[in-house]
């Protein structure tokens, strides 16, 4: 596997560990019976609830705060696609 698609895919599973956060927190909405993340709500309490965790030694996954918050932009990155499973059975 080369570099690049390891460095991918780990940036892939911070990006999901912020994404789990940012639900916690409220500010991603996950209003769908499969969980997919669709709304971006306030981004703020999500920031707030990751530096609070990792200052208590929360998220090692994360090499530091920097990187948490980057990829808890990711994460709002990644929102506001409707989700595929409600869409598909919305067609039938
Ligand atoms: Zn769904």
């Amino acid at each position: 596997m080369g570099r690049a698609k390891e460095e991918g895919l780990r940036r892939d599973e911070l990006m999901q560990s912020a994404m789990a956060i940012a639900i916690r927190a409220g500010s991603i909405s996950a209003d769908c019976p499969h969980e997919t993340p669709i709304d971006l709500l306030n981004p703020d309490p999500a920031f707030e609830l990751a530096r609070e965790e990792y200052a208590k030694g929360l998220h090692q996954e994360f090499d530091s705060q920097t990187e948490l918050e980057e990829a808890m932009q990711d994460a709002f990155d990644s929102t506001g696609q409707e989700c595929g499973a409600c869409a598909k059975n919305a067609a039938e």
